[in-house]
C-alpha cells in the first residue's frame, strides 16, 4: 500500500453533534443531523471541504462519545444560511446568550441587543451519509477524553481531524473494538 493509502485509511473526523438551542455561534444556522446516519454542514465550516469517502467519523456531543462510522457517500449541494449580523456595526462576531438578557452580545462593539439583523448568504451544502456501519457507542468516552484526540486538541471547529489509529487505541482500551 502506497503512503497516501495509509494516511487515508488513518484518517478520522470528529464532528461535533449540537442541538438547536445549543449552537451559540451567532453566525450558523440551518443545520440538520441525525447523527447515527448522516452529518451536513456548510461551506462556512473549518475543513468544510476536506472530508472525504473512507474516512472514519466519530460522532459526540458536549457529553462525550455518541458514536462512530464510516463515510459513505458524500453529497453537495447549494443553499443559504441566515447569518445573524450586530444592527450597530454590522459584525457577525456575535454570540446569542442563553441565560443573560439581552440575548446578543457584539464581540466588536460589545453592544447587548434582543433582535439581531439577518443576512442571507449562499453556501455550498455538504452531507455525509454513514449509516450502514454506524456503532452506537453513547458514553464510552468523555467529551474530555474525545477532544484530546483531536490532532488540534486545543480546536474549537466542529470538525476536528483525527488519526483513526489514535482513536482505535483509545475505543480499546475502554473496551471497546473498533
Ligand atoms: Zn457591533
Amino acid at each position: 500500500m502506497m503512503a497516501t493509502d495509509a494516511a487515508r485509511t488513518r484518517r478520522a473526523w470528529l464532528l461535533m453533534a449540537l442541538a438547536p438551542a445549543d449552537r451559540s455561534y451567532g453566525g450558523n444556522d440551518g443545520y440538520e443531523d441525525d447523527i447515527s446516519t448522516f452529518y451536513s454542514w456548510n461551506s462556512r465550516v473549518p475543513n468544510s471541504r476536506a472530508i472525504a469517502v473512507g474516512d472514519r467519523v466519530v460522532l459526540w456531543d458536549k457529553l462525550g462519545l455518541l458514536g462512530f462510522s464510516t463515510v459513505e457517500k458524500i453529497t453537495t449541494g447549494t443553499g443559504t444560511v441566515d447569518r445573524r449580523l450586530c444592527p450597530t456595526c454590522g459584525s457577525a462576531d456575535i454570540k446569542y446568550r442563553k441565560t443573560k438578557s439581552p440575548d446578543w452580545r457584539c464581540f466588536d462593539c460589545y453592544t447587548e441587543f434582543d433582535d439581531a439583523d439577518t443576512e442571507v448568504v449562499e453556501v455550498t451544502t455538504f452531507r455525509a451519509d454513514y449509516g450502514s456501519e454506524w456503532v452506537d457507542a453513547p458514553g464510552v468516552m468523555t467529551a474530555a477524553e474525545v477532544r484530546r484526540l483531536a490532532l488540534s486538541p486545543r480546536s474549537q471547529h466542529a470538525m476536528r481531524e483525527a488519526d483513526w489509529q489514535v482513536v482505535q487505541d483509545a475505543l480499546v482500551s475502554k473496551g471497546r473494538q473498533a
